[in-house]
């Protein structure tokens, strides 16, 4: 099992030792980062292992290895050694691990290291990139069979976090740290099991940050079930980019966790569907979610898709199939016109005129449930071009979010639904369509659910009209996923603790 590690970068010992109570029940290790100590500190630090009471590893990263200690390598070798000195009988009051990167070279430290059982974790860190031979860096890493070779790189693209796993899969036999920096990289940190490393690196938000993409130690092992993932766990995610922020892991690994599947969630922003693909492959993911860009894109590279995918142009989901490739559904529809029709009470759109707002993914599942159940439609877009495109397969009027379109829009005003991603974060006070004044008679949809009440719904509000957001649909489509991943019924019951999860994070 990969164990968690927390990274402690506070300035006072005290500080670190309150981070470690505050995580104790994820945490099986702690790293002191003697670096981020104010310099009284760092002369205070042998103490350190006997009051954490959990096993730590002494380290004093430099600036060049993404560290924060600039006073010379003569001193960070009297600490190291100040560190090491003085070695216990109780192990546990000693450094269980000692981090020395790969071109130190003072025999004294290992020396001292070795004697007292305190183990070296022989270590290398890129912060531009990777390299050409990551195996064989790794390979080149350890000095003697009882260091712990250390590689952390830096993710440019996913293409680096896909040879990451690679190096992992080519030196399985070896003991190692493995793990890809930014924001990339998240998911190796979260698949560190499956990918064979010693541990994984975590810390806490409220400390100096201790490495780009790392997450707190609760997220990690509550949110993501880190100590249930083994490399036999099925893996699930989703992709799109900039993907800051999405719900559909904290769903999905609860509902894991409540139906006891040895699968997990992950979340995989990617700047190319290419390179997602050939992660996916080497991962040998289940099935995905695909959200905002990709949801059009996604299709040409599909082996089949459902008839909905065919007519709408839009698909939200992914599953491997058994022969290589993969098929895809969209569960955004059903999610979209299942939410939208419980809130009005009414079984179909029949006599309905309704304006959408959009032209993307998101539009383009909404637009074909209004259709598929009767509704009339009027499509609005920044790129025009976009909205009559979509407007042709429904004979469905449409314009540009512009003056022209009002008096069209006015008459298309029995519901309105926004789809565009304006209003979520970071820009919630923008409005999609300002120049339209609500007059209170519209039921009006955001799919945006986060933040609860977009700048639009809030002016639809004010203005006496009835408002729904994305959530409910969010979590029926996600109900349709699973459904589609596992041929099982979803657990209803777990739909209200699901939007009070969705709604505390929101
Ligand atoms: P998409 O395929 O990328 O489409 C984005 C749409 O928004 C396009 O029509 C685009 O217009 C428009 N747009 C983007 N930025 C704009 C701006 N600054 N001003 C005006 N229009 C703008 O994305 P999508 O997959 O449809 O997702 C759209 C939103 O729906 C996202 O916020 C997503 O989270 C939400 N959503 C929610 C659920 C749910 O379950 N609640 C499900 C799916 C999607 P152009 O054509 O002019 O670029």
């Amino acid at each position: 099992m990969a164990r968690v590690c927390l990274c402690l970068t506070g300035k006072t010992l005290s500080r670190n030792l309150a981070a470690i109570e505050k995580y104790r029940r994820y945490i099986d290790v702690a790293e002191l980062r003697v670096d981020c100590l104010d310099p009284d500190e760092r002369f205070l630090i042998r103490d350190f292992p006997g009051q954490a009471g959990l096993p730590v590893i002494l380290t004093i990263r430099r600036r060049i290895d993404g560290g924060y200690f600039d006073s010379g390598e003569g001193s960070r070798i009297s600490l190291f050694s100040r560190g090491l000195a003085f070695a216990e009988v109780d192990r546990r009051r000693n450094f269980a691990y000692v981090d020395l990167e790969e071109d130190i070279d003072v025999p004294s430290l290992e020396e001292a290291a070795r004697t007292f059982g305190t183990r070296i974790i022989r270590s290398c860190h890129n912060m531009n990139g990777i390299y050409d031979d990551m195996a064989k860096k790794i390979r080149g890493l350890a000095r003697t069979g009882d260091e712990i070779a250390k590689l952390a790189v830096m993710s440019r693209d996913l293409g680096d976090v896909i040879k990451v796993y690679q190096a992992a899969k080519e030196t399985a036999d070896m003991e190692k740290i493995i793990l890809c920096m930014g924001d990339l990289g998240t998911n190796a940190r979260i698949l560190a099991a499956p990918a064979g490393s010693f541990l994984s690196y975590t810390s806490d938000p409220e400390l100096l940050p201790a490495a780009p993409g790392q997450l707190d130690p609760e997220t990690l092992v509550k949110h993501y079930r880190f100590r249930d993932i083994t490399p036999r766990t099925t893996i699930y995610g989703v992709v799109g980019f900039p993907l800051k922020t999405t719900f559909s892991p904290r769903i999905f690994n609860t509902v894991f966790s409540h139906e006891k599947i040895d699968a997990v969630y992950v979340p995989f922003p990617a700047q190319s569907l290419d390179d997602f693909l050939h992660l996916a492959a080497e991962l040998r993911l289940a099935g995905a979610s695909v959200t905002i860009p990709y949801k059009e894109e996604i299709i040409p590279r599909l082996r089949s898709v459902s008839d909905t995918v065919r007519k709408m142009g839009a698909c939200n989901t992914i599953k491997a199939d058994h022969s290589p490739g993969w098929d895809g559904i969209n569960t955004d529809a059903l999610g979209f016109s299942e939410s939208l029709l419980h809130f009005t009470g009414k079984k179909n759109f029949r006599g309905m005129k309704i304006t959408v707002i959009g032209a993307g993914g998101a539009a383009r599942a909404a637009v074909s449930e209004i259709y598929r159940l009767g509704g009339r439609g009027l499509i609005l877009n920044r790129n025009s071009v976009r909205a009559r495109e979509l407007s042709l397969a429904y004979r469905y009027k449409w314009g540009g979010l512009d003056s022209q379109a009002l008096d069209t829009m006015e008459r298309y005003s029995d519901i309105i639904i926004q789809t565009t991603p304006v209003g979520t974060y970071p820009g919630i006070d923008d409005d999609p369509f300002e120049l339209y004044h609500f007059k209170g008679h519209e039921t009006v949809m955001d799919l945006i659910y986060n933040p609860e009440e977009t700048a639009f719904l809030r002016r639809a509000k004010a203005a006496g009209c009835r408002i729904l957001n994305g959530l409910e649909m969010l979590i029926r489509q996600a109900k349709y996923q699973y459904q589609y991943f596992f041929e099982k019924d979803f657990p209803d019951q777990l739909i209200p603790r699901l939007e009070e999860i969705i709604r505390r994070k929101a």
